[in-house]
């Protein structure tokens, strides 16, 4: 057994540093761009007359990163070298993000647009999964620059955790479907070209197979945005719509009519890992700052630290960064050694653990910083609020708990995974 990180990886986080410093934090700090992540940031960031939508400034920055990301050959780390990639790994995945979200609120990483300048492009790898050759002529290019990209539509207003019961249909009309249904907390659909609606085409409520995904352009007549919702984190980009007699024909299924279940669970299982080293990262950082201002900060004339009921707390925290650390590297290298399936269970451990903990060390690093730590004047209210979102949104916590129980109590099938069969492809 060898714990050690890859050489090559741990080389490529001191190079990804090295462009951060030359290209990203001079960016960062220009123009006062630092608005975007100071005591400001929520208020520069949101577009308070355009329905709290983000500003068209703020998202021309993460653009401008994104090219430079981009051209500096990181942006794609994750795909194969064909499309411009370096072959990224889970495990690399995983050690980079927690990388990045360790340096804390930047542009480097803002986990709040899921912006990166290593990217996480799940739309990219489901669309290299299960594109057919005319969706990846059109889509690949756009998906790999950050040019293009597509909203994500499981959600409905009656059925969350329970998507399977969705209401929405897809009926076939000749070479065409018709779909009609509601979804909601569509993320990004603002400046998403298509929707991937999932629908479901034949089957019962709460069946695995049945569920179709479409690919629908944003701008198909009876596809229409009805609000955003406001959030505990502004600005908002989540969106309820509606579709009404939508008509797409039969190449905007996406993967195999009656398979849809199956790209979602590709998408929550890819995402979660990285998720959950994105929240171990900003957790570690939570600890960082509040050992650094500790040893600080000196009320009745003696550093905060050298009180026993300040560092257990941390030790506490930082005792299950560790830990965590150990299990979230594991589960990605299982991941790329035995398939993404293979330790779904483990993936949902890392993801409900990681949200929270992150949660608790930034509640934590607030209250070692005091008042201090309550205003904005500090990034932890950000971060708390963000994370906090982690806990319901990939799969609430329950939801991945439920899975690890299901395995553990032995009423679900470890090696058919709902929607997707046999575990190891
Ligand atoms: C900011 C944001 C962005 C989002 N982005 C997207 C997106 O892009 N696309 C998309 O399709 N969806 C998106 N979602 C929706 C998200 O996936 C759902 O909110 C999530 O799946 C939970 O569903 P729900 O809100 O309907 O809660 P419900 O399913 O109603 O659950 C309510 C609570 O009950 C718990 N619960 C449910 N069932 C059980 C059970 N059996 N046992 C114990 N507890 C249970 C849940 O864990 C939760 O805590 C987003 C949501 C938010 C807030």
């Amino acid at each position: 057994m060898d714990f050690e990180l890859p050489a090559d990886l741990s080389a490529y986080l001191t190079e990804l540093d090295e462009f951060i410093e030359r290209e990203i934090r001079p960016l960062e700090q220009a123009d006062d761009n630092i608005r975007f992540f100071d005591h400001r940031r929520e208020d520069a960031r949101t577009d308070w007359d355009r329905g709290g939508l983000p500003t068209e400034d703020w998202e021309a920055l993460l653009a401008e990163s994104r090219r430079r990301a981009d051209a500096a050959g990181h942006y794609r780390y994750a795909f194969p070298r064909e499309f411009g990639g370096r072959d990224g790994t889970n495990l690399g995945m995983a050690v980079i993000r927690e990388h990045l979200a360790r340096r804390g609120l930047g542009l480097h990483c803002d986990l709040q647009n899921e912006h990166a300048v290593v990217a996480n492009n799940v739309g990219l790898l489901l669309m290299l999964q299960y594109g057919t050759a005319v969706q990846k002529a059109q889509w690949v290019d756009g998906l790999a620059a950050g040019t293009r990209f597509f909203a994500f539509g499981i959600t409905e207003p009656e059925h969350g955790s329970d998507a399977t019961h969705m209401e929405t249909t897809a009926v076939r009309d000749g070479d065409e479907w018709v779909i009609d249904g509601t979804k909601t907390w569509n993320t990004g659909v603002h400046i998403a070209d298509a929707d991937l609606i999932f629908a479901r085409t034949s089957g019962a409520a709460g069946e695995g197979r049945g569920i179709t995904a479409f690919l629908v352009p944003t701008d198909t007549a009876g596809f229409r945005v009805e609000e955003y919702l406001w959030t505990f984190n502004m600005p908002t980009d989540h969106a309820r719509v509606s579709l009404t007699e939508v008509r797409v024909p039969d190449s905007a299924i996406f993967g195999q009519e009656g398979r849809g279940l199956g790209v979602v669970q590709h998408f929550f299982n890819e995402n979660r890992i990285r998720q959950a080293a994105s929240s171990l990262g900003a957790a570690q950082y939570c600890v960082d700052r509040a050992v650094a201002y500790a040893n600080e900060r000196k009320p009745f004339g003696k550093p905060l630290s050298s009180n026993q009921a300040i560092q257990f707390q941390l030790v506490e925290l930082h005792t299950q960064c560790e830990m965590l650390r150990a299990l979230v590297h594991k589960t990605a290298w299982s991941m790329d050694t035995y398939g993404t399936f293979a330790v779904s269970e483990q993936v949902s451990m890392c993801n409900y653990w990681a949200n929270r903990l992150c949660c608790e060390a930034a509640d934590r690093a607030m209250q070692v910083h005091g008042g201090l730590g309550y205003s904005r004047y500090t990034p932890f209210e950000h971060i708390y609020r963000h994370h906090r979102r982690y806990r319901i949104t990939e799969g609430a916590e329950e939801i991945q708990m439920r899975r690890v129980a299901g395995y553990l109590f032995g009423f679900m099938d470890r090696a058919v995974v709902k929607g997707v069969g046999a575990a190891k492809p």
